[in-house]
């Protein structure tokens, strides 16, 4: 049966104060409409399977505070879930259970064998000093061991907004404390520190995927020119909200690739400079002064503002802080070309509409920002491998090339410069990871492109996305045979 009924899109004028679920719940219904699967298929995908809501004591300079905690699995289709841990201050259930949802649907873009889960925490980790949120974080982490809400095999968390290696090492250590007998115990969180069981390349991986998503969007001609942009990164202009993990590292990696960042957008204001931003002096200053503002090189915008440079005239607009920030109020002022989704539903459903209706190409968070996923699973592939990538091959590809060389050596006659020699080294870790990142996210691009391009009445690269996601998961479900 068509599906058009299963999950019924709400009304256009509710849209904007639309909860955050019941959003990636339209954009869900609107690709389910064009699928052709049993409508409690369809629902068993969108909802989300279960949700565990703690309140937990932690004694906080003296005082015990009852601190709020959630993790929500949305999907089990595949074991573990896996989805990041957020710490602020406005985190609630809703927004949980729709981060989980949009997790699964990730996963599944980028051909990651995991369900989707996410966790939070209600506290703004800038009023508590590192040993506070070590003992918050860890008694969090004891609270899901009870409840099963964590294990390598179950249920992985990973970094998200607010949290970094640091809370992951915590979670990882409380964990391992709990269950001595886990072989696989080191994988029951990703983004560690690489010396306790992280991999290299994972800190900046979301921002190298967006990095990577929006080269290979940019390269194809019929999808930039109606924009009125020529193909390639090279020179545009790029504004960037939220200068963490993943809005540092894609400005990083896309001022590297030739774009030029004219703003960037913090909680307490904003800097801009038309002519371009260094991102590595913005972030010595922000490292040296403890905020991007008053950056030299650059205009400030004081805080009440900061919000307007979103709409300042740019060619790609990335909002990289938190979810709902291009809305039905902004949308019709946003100058930008591309929205560039590196955060989780930045997006309203309405605001999406309006960017639609203007022709701008909005980029999805579930694909563009699926790059710390990726590499959270080879993370959690060389835990439970237990060995590090190219430990096995590097000094076998470096000999089998010194020996290529030399033959070409001796047949040509001709020796090979110091330089060219670099190129015999055989595979780090971080070349790995890095470029299994690249060939996922380009294989992600080219599937969803494809669903764009040729499904009959996918009119935008989000409902081709969740296309893509759905197809997939439905046909785990038909593989796994899960309905008795
Ligand atoms: P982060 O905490 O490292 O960085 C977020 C930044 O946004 C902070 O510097 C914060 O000060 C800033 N910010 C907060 N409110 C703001 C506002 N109103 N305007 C401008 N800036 C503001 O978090 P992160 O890990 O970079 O995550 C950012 C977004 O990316 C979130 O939506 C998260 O869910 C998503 N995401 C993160 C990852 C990851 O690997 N970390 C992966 C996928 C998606």
């Amino acid at each position: 049966m068509a599906a058009e009924a299963a999950v019924a899109a709400p009304p256009a004028l509710e849209r904007d104060t639309m909860p955050f679920f019941e959003s990636v719940n339209r954009n869900f219904a609107k690709a389910a409409a064009l699928l052709d699967y049993p409508r409690g298929l369809l629902e068993q995908i969108r909802v989300c399977r279960r949700v565990y809501y703690v309140q937990f004591p932690v004694r906080i300079r003296g005082e015990i505070q009852v601190i709020e905690g959630w993790r929500a699995e949305h999907s089990h289709h595949r074991l573990p879930c896996k989805g990041g841990i957020r710490y602020s201050e406005t985190v609630g259930q809703e927004e949980i259970m729709a981060l989980a949802a949009l997790m699964t649907f990730k996963c599944a873009v980028v051909n990651v064998p995991f369900g989707g889960a996410k966790g939070g925490v209600k506290i703004n980790p800038r009023n508590y000093t590192e040993e506070e949120l070590e003992r918050i974080t860890r008694r969090y982490t004891t609270e899901l061991i009870q409840k099963n809400f964590i294990g390598p095999s179950l249920d992985v968390p990973a970094p998200d907004y607010g949290t970094g290696p640091r809370e992951m090492a915590w979670i990882a250590d409380t964990y391992m404390a709990f269950r001595p007998d886990d072989i696989n115990a080191l994988g029951c969180v990703t983004g560690k520190p690489v010396e306790q069981g992280g991999v290299r390349g994972r800190t900046e991986a979301t921002g190298l995927g967006v990095y990577f998503g929006l080269r290979e969007a940019l390269s194809l001609p019929e999808l930039v020119r109606p924009l009125g942009l020529e193909p390639g990164l090279e020179g545009k202009r790029v504004i960037i909200q939220g200068f963490g993990n993943v809005g540092y590292h894609a400005a990083k990696f896309l001022q590297e690739g030739g774009a030029v960042i004219t703003a960037v957008i913090e909680w307490d204001g904003a800097v801009y400079n038309p002519n371009g931003i260094d991102v590595e002096e913005l972030h010595q200053h922000r490292r040296e002064t403890g905020s991007i503002l008053y950056y030299p090189k650059a205009k400030t915008i004081p805080m009440e503002e900061r919000d307007s440079v979103l709409e300042y005239d740019c060619d790609i607009l990335l909002p990289a802080a938190l979810e709902s920030q291009i809305h039905r109020h902004n949308a019709p002022r946003i100058k930008a070309k591309i929205v560039a989704e590196a955060a989780n539903g930045p997006t309203t459903a309405a605001g999406e509409d309006i960017l639609l209706q203007r022709g701008i190409l909005v980029l999805p968070d579930i694909f563009l920002n699926a790059g710390g996923v990726v590499v959270s699973y080879f993370e959690w592939l060389k835990n439970i491998a237990h060995v590090r990538f190219g430990r096995l091959e590097k000094r076998f590809e470096e000999r089998t090339n010194q020996q290529l060389v030399e033959l070409v050596e001796r047949l040509t006659g001709k020796s090979l410069s110091a330089t060219e020699r670099q190129l015999l080294r055989g595979p780090d870790e971080v070349s790995l990871v890095r470029s299994g990142l690249e060939d996922t996210m380009i294989a992600a691009f080219n599937e969803i492109y494809d669903i764009y391009k040729t499904r009959k009445g996918v009119q935008d690269l989000r409902t081709a996305a969740f296309v893509c996601a759905i197809d997939k998961i439905a046909k785990a479900y038909f593989q796994l045979g899960i309905f008795p």
